[in-house]
């Protein structure tokens, strides 16, 4: 099968970290992106996968990125100071990677905001600032500093990253379907449009079915991506941003004391708060409220302002529910107080059946609620490229999608994914996404109650962000 060349990387590309989206994402680089293969360096400290890179002739460096070396390994991989750095490691500080790229003068793409090691367990920072409100408060003030500069991508795999170019998608979609006129071009007019439309928030709804034929051994956290991602975030507090709608904080929850507060965070791990929400085939489910920059960029971008006063703004936040094995680690691991001895991912050749449903959920508007996102199953990735499961491959695709971008707009600065191009991006990624589907449902969080307990509803607004919360 021939496959779309979409862009050229002139210069060295760096891949940071072989794990499960590093794997995932090399055939697709290798389809669809033109490079020099004399040139592809990928930093790796195990050597476990290092056969599939000496295979295709791609050099392999076995070293772990650390505060100590990182300039002195990344700097001679770009003698002429051009090329793309693509960081999809863990424990590798992105706003250093973020800032020695701009020295280097390359492009830059990240999946997240990480720092090194010792930020997200047993730091001795007070639970505000483990969030990742000042990471990306950080990230945003940097970027004041190299506009025009070599584009880097902040934040770019599926979500953060695809979920914002389908957002847009979705607000076009209810802005046809409700008869209201929509030709968004700036960050004001999308802003303005969602205002327009009386969406209230937005779930990133996402919904991971995938299993495999072996029952989830005792002392084994099991995931369908990273474990040490979904721990690192998971532990740290829950985390979302903050309509303008909302009539009262939730119980342990917290505004932010500085910056432009956009978002709250709750006094509780991510990974054990609970949101009732929504998703094609189950409905009403529930989704953990696990911190991730999209919570905190979409409400950003989407804040309607009157000089300093916030006039609109969405509530934002994921509400993920993880594959079954997953849920069950997570149980274990809650109830030990403690992390497993083992983890494992589970690959594309272990899982029987499932895939991932990957969407934004809009809700309070004049449709009530409608969910929009990619549904692909395990069985139609393991088609569509090697070395990756559903969840990987949303991933994998958007950060080939934001590599295309950063190619064709090579100094744009900082950017986060509600600033690129969605039709460009969504263009690249679609063939890879299973589904596309929008769903409208008039389900609401004060619907489906197992007998009847005492809770904290509010009758005259069932969109309030109390309703949906389970704890
Ligand atoms: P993984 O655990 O499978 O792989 C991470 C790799 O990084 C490992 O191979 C590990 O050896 C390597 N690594 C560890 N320390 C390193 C160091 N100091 N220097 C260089 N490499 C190092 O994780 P994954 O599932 O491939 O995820 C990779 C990253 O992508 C994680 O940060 C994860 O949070 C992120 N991610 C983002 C999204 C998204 O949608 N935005 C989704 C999935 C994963």
């Amino acid at each position: 099968m021939t496959h779309t060349v979409h862009a050229r990387i002139a210069g060295a590309l760096v891949m940071i970290g072989f794990g499960s989206i590093g794997r995932g994402t090399l055939p697709l680089i290798e389809r669809h992106i033109g490079f020099d293969r004399g040139q592809f360096t990928v930093i790796e400290p195990s050597d476990e996968f290092a056969h599939l890179l000496h295979q295709r002739d791609i050099r392999h460096l076995q070293v772990a990125l650390t505060a100590e070396n990182f300039a002195e390994v990344l700097r001679p991989l770009f003698p002429e100071g051009r090329g793309m750095i693509v960081n999809l490691s863990v424990d590798v500080d992105s706003i250093e990677l973020m800032k020695l790229a701009q020295e280097i003068g390359v492009q830059y793409i990240d999946t997240v905001v990480e720092p090194w090691p010792g930020f997200y367990f047993g730091s001795t920072l007070p639970n505000a600032e483990r969030t990742n409100y000042p990471l990306r408060e950080r990230v945003r003030d940097l970027g004041k500093a190299y506009v025009g500069g070599p584009t880097a991508v902040s934040c770019c795999g599926a979500n953060p990253g695809m979920v914002s170019w389908l957002l847009k998608e979705a607000l076009l979609r209810l802005a046809a379907d409700t008869g209201v006129a929509a030709d968004p071009r700036t960050r004001e007019g999308w802003a303005g449009l969602m205002q327009g439309l009386g969406v209230k928030g937005i779930h990133i709804a996402e919904r991971d079915t995938q299993v495999s034929a072996r029952p989830k051994p005792a002392g084994v956290f099991v995931n369908t991506w990273s474990v040490d991602g979904l721990l690192s975030e998971g532990y740290q507090p829950a985390e979302l941003g903050w309509g303008t709608h909302e009539k009262s904080l939730p119980p342990q929850g917290h505004a932010f004391e500085h910056g432009p507060g956009y978002a709250i965070w709750i006094d509780r791990p991510g990974a054990d708060t609970r949101v009732r929400s929504w998703c094609p085939d189950v409905g009403q489910q529930y989704g953990l409220v696990i911190t991730h920059n999209e919570a905190l960029s979409i409400p950003d971008y989407y804040t309607v302002w009157d000089g300093a006063d916030a006039l609109y703004r969405p509530t934002c936040h994921y509400a993920y529910h993880p594959s079954n094995d997953a849920i069950l680690s997570l149980y274990e691991m809650n109830g030990a107080g403690q992390r497993q001895p083992e983890s494992h991912i589970l690959t594309v050749e272990e899982i029987t059946a499932g895939g991932d449903d990957l969407g934004v959920f809009l809700y309070g508007h004049a449709k009530g609620a409608m969910w929009y996102g990619s549904r692909l199953s395990c069985e139609e990735a393991r088609r569509l490229a090697p070395w990756q499961n559903a969840t990987g491959m949303q991933v994998t695709s958007a950060v080939l999608a934001a590599m295309v971008w950063a190619a064709e707009n090579p100094k744009e600065g900082f950017v986060e994914a509600d600033e690129m191009d969605h039709v460009r991006c969504l263009e690249v990624q679609r063939p890879y996404l299973g589904r596309i589907e929008c769903h409208y449902t008039d389900w609401t969080p004060l619907q489906n109650r197992i007998n009847r307990f005492a809770e904290d509803r509010d009758e005259d607004d069932p969109w309030q962000f109390t309703n949906f919360l389970a704890v």
